[in-house]
């Protein structure tokens, strides 16, 4: 049995990467540096899944930004207006990621997106209608060559034509228009590798896992068949992930393919249908048994109960990851401020490999239960099912039907909400956090390093809040926040203050480029330990008249940002982090707090990939675990989230089914689109489209401020609109923060004297 890996992470275990192409960025790195840098840190991930014994390890799933940009320069799909910079071809990549403004001209980058349900972002590649597709890079066989000439016969990965075809802005001729050409540029790639003396390639089509119509299949097949008539001796592995192909999985078995994987973790009918249907002899099913998002060490009483059932029903099987091992760390081993018991239940990118050359020896064995490996493995994990915590699950098996539905109705909180609050029309206020500067950030580095102590550091703090009330009131701001100088990141920090966490040293995954996050683990039933912000919300609040907004993670943002239990449903997890953030808000309006904000800025992106498990499943546990968070309050007290996303025209119902009194998003970057789609809907809960984009330095002018409220108020009534920027201004610098907010404050206030 074969032992194969997807994908491999590549921001090295020590971010490597990031800061090498962070100094080239920054001129402090030569070219020539970045690309040594960048070949030693294959050589070294590859050489890790060669001592771990993988079979087919994986080539050119290396990427100095993303995977789709990289395909689309592969492909020949670079827009001119990179191009016609005329800079070499790594800075024109670079300039495709990230734009350029420099002596050479100003772009703008490719737009970002969610790579699937991960919180990895791709690139969207764009594919002009005037430029004929064609093989355009070497560096696929360059990273195949190389690995070949380490001893290594690496399996070279591409993302692959359909998903690469789904995922691209096609402008003008679309693809299905244009598969054929498509096809060449991979039938052309494949004999690239042939000769290079490759024995496998693999496809990545994670695509083949979305909701399919009949021209999506259309496209498939368009796609494939000249492509596999053309592989000569070739094997072709048409690699999976994210889910099951249940609406394409006849096409993909008459295929003419070598290898077909599929993800037996996400894949919740994966099973079922190769049990309906087998795979031809000749063909080899890649069993995706090893969880590629998770950090718990795999199952193997339950992976080789699968081995083994599949053995059953096709000759030809290789065990494999079940997605790219990019979203995970890459080992335990540095985690020395963790329990044994805790570091023997993870498994991070390392210590999965080892699990894939264990199952495959297990499943050899006649009586595989009683060796010492898997002995070790169930004992692992029954450890980690220990520490419970009897109060949590009581309080949570209590919660009913009421605690999920504030009262009284909205529309009559908003009357006493009015009241209470004054505030007039159109009111201006920011989504919570100011700029983090280097001032604000050293503070909190010199307390983590223990050269100040917590007085010392909290003093600072405070100083710093009060600095950024006063400049809020001298904007002329409305509501104001205390600013959120006390958190590095929004769910690491409740995460910290809740019992229930892991907290790691290394466990960094890739976000988008050189963007990397650490999130927390969650360990074990999750409770707060005591408030949280109560006390520096009151400071802020007490330094002015105008109402401070309270500042929150919410529990489905909490828990999608973290790394989840397996042993615990999603849905439970999620009351869980609900009460205790419950616990939260009621200090905080015992407190005297008016307005507490409750971001959910991660429910959108781990919507299910397909539609069937909407409804059901997701927002039937994320949407009331909300609900829970605020029902508690009264009705005075006004209840904001924020969304950092506006693509929910799909689930508007939903959205308003949280039943905030006020609801923030980001809007700016896609021109309002959505405003007249909540018109339409009937949407009721208050909103603040964000009137300008804070994901840029640009200062937006006054007009342009006043244009955008303009159109939002042609859909939506004043009574209903706030003002504010379209996400937190953490990133932002504090000259550009103060002007583009004196604008929108100028704005709001030239709005509300014409209606
Ligand atoms: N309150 C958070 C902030 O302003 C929200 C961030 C987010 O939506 N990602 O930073
Ligand atoms: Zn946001």
């Amino acid at each position: 049995m074969l032992t194969s890996v997807i994908g491999y992470p590549r921001i090295g275990a020590n971010r490597e990467l990031k800061f090498l192409t962070e100094r080239y960025f920054r001129g402090q790195a030569s070219q020539g540096e970045l690309l040594a840098g960048a070949r030693e840190l294959r050589l070294r991930h590859w050489r890790a899944q060669r001592q771990a014994g993988i079979d087919l390890i994986p080539t050119g799933d290396f990427s100095f930004y993303d995977g789709l940009a990289d395909t689309a320069v592969l492909v020949g799909a670079v827009p001119a207006r990179y191009r016609e910079l005329g800079l070499g071809p790594l800075d024109t990549y670079f300039a495709m990621a990230r734009g350029y403004q420099g002596p050479k001209g100003d772009v703008k980058a490719l737009s970002m997106r969610k790579w699937f349900n991960t919180n990895y972002h791709y690139l969207v590649a764009e594919v002009p209608d005037d430029v004929g597709l064609s093989l355009s890079s070497s560096a696929p066989f360059d990273q195949y060559a190389e690995a070949a000439a380490e001893g290594i016969a690496a399996k070279p990965t591409l993302i692959g034509p359909f998903t690469f075809a789904k995922l691209a802005r096609w402008l003008g001729r679309g693809a299905a228009e244009r598969a054929g050409e498509l096809a060449q540029v991979y039938a052309e790639a494949l004999a690239r590798f042939a000769a290079l003396g490759a024995e496998w390639v693999q496809l990545e089509e994670p695509s083949l896992v979305m909701d399919l119509t009949a021209a999506d299949l259309d496209l498939l097949a368009a796609l494939y068949q000249p492509l596999l008539a053309a592989k000569g001796g070739l094997k072709v592995l048409l690699q999976t992930y994210f889910g099951d192909i249940r609406d394409c999985y006849e096409l993909v078995r008459e295929l003419d393919l070598d290898g077909i994987g599929l993800d037996f973790v996400e894949g919740e009918e994966t099973l079922e249908l190769v049990r309906a249907g087998g795979l031809k002899p000749s063909v080899t099913l890649f069993a995706g048994l090893v969880g590629g998002k998770n950090v718990w060490r795999n199952d193997y009483a339950e992976s080789l109960a699968t081995l083994a059932e599949l053995a059953e029903l096709t000759p030809n099987l290789a065990v494999s990851t079940a997605c790219s091992l990019l979203h995970v760390p890459y080992t335990v081993a540095p985690e020395t401020a963790l329990t044994p018991d805790q570091r023997a239940a993870l498994a991070f990118a390392e210590e999965k490999l080892t699990e894939l050359d264990e199952l495959r020896r297990l499943a050899g064995l006649a009586d595989p239960a009683s060796d010492p490996l898997a002995v070790a493995n169930a004992e692992a994990r029954a450890r980690h099912r220990a520490g419970l915590d009897a109060a949590v699950r009581a309080r949570a098996a209590a919660v009913t039907e009421a605690d999920f539905t504030r009262l009284p109705a909205r529309a009559e909180r908003a009357l006493s909400q009015r009241q209470a609050l004054g505030l007039g029309l159109l009111p201006t206020t920011t989504i919570g956090s100011f700029p983090q500067t280097g001032e604000v950030k050293a503070n909190r580095a010199r307390f983590r390093k223990g050269e100040i102590d917590q007085a010392a550091y909290e003093s600072r703090l405070r100083e710093l809040t009060a600095e950024c009330v006063a400049a809020q009131e001298a904007i002329g701001l409305d509501v104001l926040v205390h600013g959120e100088f006390e958190r590095g990141d929004m769910v690491e920090y409740f995460g910290e203050n809740l019992d229930g966490f892991l907290f790691t040293k290394q466990a960094w995954v890739q976000s988008y480029g050189t963007r990397c996050v650490k999130p927390p683990i969650i360990w074990g039933d999750v409770k707060r330990r005591g408030p949280i912000t109560v006390e520096v919300i009151g400071h802020a609040q007490s330094l002015t008249d105008r109402p401070v907004k309270a500042m929150l993670t919410g529990p489905v943002t909490i828990l999608n940002w973290s790394f989840p239990r397996e042993d615990v449903a999603p849905a439970e997890s999620a009351i869980q982090i609900a009460l205790a953030i419950r616990d939260e808000v009621m200090d905080l309006e015992a407190a005297g707090v008016r307005i507490i904000q409750i971001d959910e800025a991660a429910l959108r992106e781990k919507l299910p990939l397909r539609r069937a498990d909407w409804r059901g499943g997701y927002l039937d546990w994320a949407i009331p675990a909300f609900r829970l968070v605020h029902s508690g309050v009264g009705a005075s007290t006004q209840i904001h989230t924020h969304m950092c996303y506006s693509e929910f025209e799909d689930i508007i119902g939903d959205i308003d089914a949280m039943d905030a009194d006020v609801i923030s998003f980001e809007a700016a970057r896609s021109s309002h689109s959505i405003v007249p789609a909540l018109k339409a809907a009937g949407f009721a809960t208050a909103v603040g489209p964000g009137v300008y984009d804070i994901h840029s330095p640009r200062v937006p002018a006054v007009a342009e401020i006043e244009q955008a409220l303009c159109s939002i108020l042609e859909s939506l009534p004043a009574e209903s609109v706030w003002v504010n920027p379209d996400c937190g201004l953490k990133t932002r610098g504090p000259a550009e923060t103060q002007a583009s907010l004196k604008n929108l404050v100028a704005a709001a206030r030239a709005v509300r004297a014409g209606v």
